[in-house]
């Protein structure tokens, strides 16, 4: 059993090593006409009938190789990784910052890369924003809320009504106790607390990360979906230890912090 399971993993890598080098042939072959030339009828029956390429290998293939092509950072790792690794970052990427992103397209699997993409077009280049909530509230509510909120701004008062709100203390035993669990998973309905996603939450995290300190806080520990989990352990983001509406993307890890070296073992116990 174990000897046709190597064998089946060593030809798969093979057959993608070989997917890459034709996909990187394409754009060339499409731009002299190769396959006219050859007697195809266009470059999808060319592709589909020499090297068993479906059309969006094709598609993809043209437009992620044509991309990089004035890049040659990321054009190293699409060499070395394939097409679909760079795929999330070839409408961000300039040539300027062609180097920035090959370094995280080498480092993190293709999901997790499309997560920071998304991140990074919020934090980095939409101009800060505030947005209008319409509520309907009982008058006497309302009174209630203003006299609460005093001389603050609506912003400032409301995160502070979201930190006060009653929490179990911490503890130390070995696993995150359930009242805690719970408390954690309530603060955001079960939904991952990065601002903006909407995604199942499926791990807690540590933001303090454990090793570090083995108290479970629940002010400090957060329900996260996977992806937005593996951004954190990548180091990217910042303010971690103060409330998720405060978070921010980093365009690079903060080596000076203690948690980098603890994520960078996390790192490599996980698989890429
Ligand atoms: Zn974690
Ligand atoms: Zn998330």
């Amino acid at each position: 059993m174990e000897k046709l399971h190597e064998k089946f993993v060593k030809y798969g890598a093979n057959a993608r090593h070989w997917l890459r080098q034709c996909a990187l042939l394409l754009p060339e072959i499409a731009r002299q006409e190769i396959w006219r030339a050859k007697g195809f009828s266009n470059i999808y029956e060319y592709a589909a009938k020499l090297a068993g390429m479906s059309k969006a290998q094709v598609d993809t293939a043209l437009w992620v190789v044509r991309a990089v092509e004035d890049k040659p950072e990321l054009k190293k790792v699409v060499e070395e990784k394939g097409i679909n690794c760079v795929k999330p970052i070839v409408a961000i990427a300039t040539k300027e910052t062609a180097s920035f992103w090959a370094e995280k397209a080498t480092e993190m699997n293709q999901h997790d890369l499309e997560t920071y993409v998304r991140e990074y077009k919020t934090d980095f280049l939409r101009a800060e924003k505030t947005e209008t909530i319409e509520m309907s509230l009982d008058p006497k509510i309302a009174d209630q809320l203003r006299k609460m909120k005093g001389a603050l701004d609506w912003n400032t008062f409301m995160k502070e009504l979201l930190d006060n709100q009653q929490k179990p203390e911490p503890a130390q035993t070995k696993q995150v106790p359930t009242r805690i669990k719970k408390h954690v998973i309530a603060k955001t309905n079960g939904i991952c607390s990065y601002p903006g996603c909407h995604k199942p939450a499926e791990e807690l995290h540590h933001a303090n990360r454990q090793a570090l300190d083995p108290t479970h806080n629940p002010t400090h520990i957060h329900a996260l979906c996977k992806s937005h989990h593996h951004l954190a352990h990548h180091s990217l983001i910042a303010n971690e230890q103060r409330q998720p509406c405060e978070w921010r993307l980093l365009a690079q890890p903060d080596k000076t912090q203690p948690k980098y070296r603890i994520d960078r073992l996390v790192q490599k116990y996980r698989s890429p």
